[in-house]
């Protein structure tokens, strides 16, 4: 009996455990990003991190260098376009074989590679820091390119990171995003308004997508329980649930690097 009950009870804890994680894996990657981030304190040596991007400093936040092309990575003869980075060695090898697969994601669909770093100057320092962020576009220098081991290894969570790291911005900051979108000012958190500023993103002729990685969900940063965001026109459409990259994604990544 007491060998039923003990069997019963590590399946039962089995499920449980199993369940949570399906729960983890179902989040969409803004809810993801807000858990592993809302709470963090970053240290000083650092980059200065707003929401889940990183910056050089306070004063830089406004301008988006990738707008003038200049933070796009180089194109290599073969049409590739070669983006070096080093893993950190304090991940696990599940959690590295985690990150490489969100990499390698990219490789299929895309003609982006990323390539262990064999001495460039630029690269991708993929590390665990103090929660998920990233710069937007290449830096020319080694750029961090932070996945905690505490929140950020999730596929959908690496997608958006690298997404960052390729030079785009979260869908709700997009230029037009006032003919899809509305935002409700009065029900964000106080101090996070700057993660709905309006960016003047390249659109590439792409339409505003309510399923891409980079969309937020209708809650992000509500301080009041109420939404942050509804779509237009009709403010019932499904929005920022994603887990992985949309064919917009694909095709605007596509586009921008001319593939
Ligand atoms: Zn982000």
């Amino acid at each position: 009996m007491a060998f039923f009950k003990c069997t019963l009870g590590l399946l039962a804890l089995l499920v449980l455990s199993d369940c949570s994680w399906a729960e983890d894996k179902d989040l969409s990657v803004s809810e993801l990003l807000w858990r592993a981030n809302k709470d963090v304190v970053h240290t000083e040596v650092e980059p200065f991190v707003m929401d889940d991007v990183a910056y050089d400093n306070e004063s830089e936040r406004n301008a988006d260098p990738c707008t003038s092309g200049s933070c796009m990575w180089a194109k290599s003869a073969d049409g590739k376009v070669y983006v070096p980075y080093v893993i950190a060695t304090h991940y696990s090898s599940r959690e590295r074989s985690l990150i490489e697969r969100g990499l390698l994601s990219f490789h299929d669909v895309s003609c982006i590679r990323f390539v262990q770093r064999t001495g460039q100057r630029g690269y991708l320092s993929i590390q665990s820091s103090n929660g998920c962020y990233s710069y937007v576009g290449r830096r020319g220098y080694p750029q961090t390119v932070s996945l905690d081991r505490q929140g950020c290894l999730y596929h959908s969570t690496v997608q958006h990171e690298l997404l960052h790291a390729l030079g785009f911005n979260h869908e709700q900051c997009r230029s037009d995003r006032d003919q899809h979108i509305r935002i409700l000012w009065e029900n964000i958190q106080s101090g996070w308004e700057y993660a709905f500023d309006k960016i003047n993103t390249l659109n590439l002729n792409t339409p505003y997508d309510y399923n891409s990685v980079m969309q937020y969900h209708r809650y992000a940063f509500s301080g009041n329980n109420k939404p942050t965001m509804v779509p237009i026109p009709n403010a019932n459409v499904e929005f920022g649930t994603a887990n992985q990259m949309s064919k917009n994604d694909i095709s605007r990544l596509n586009k921008l690097y001319k593939c």
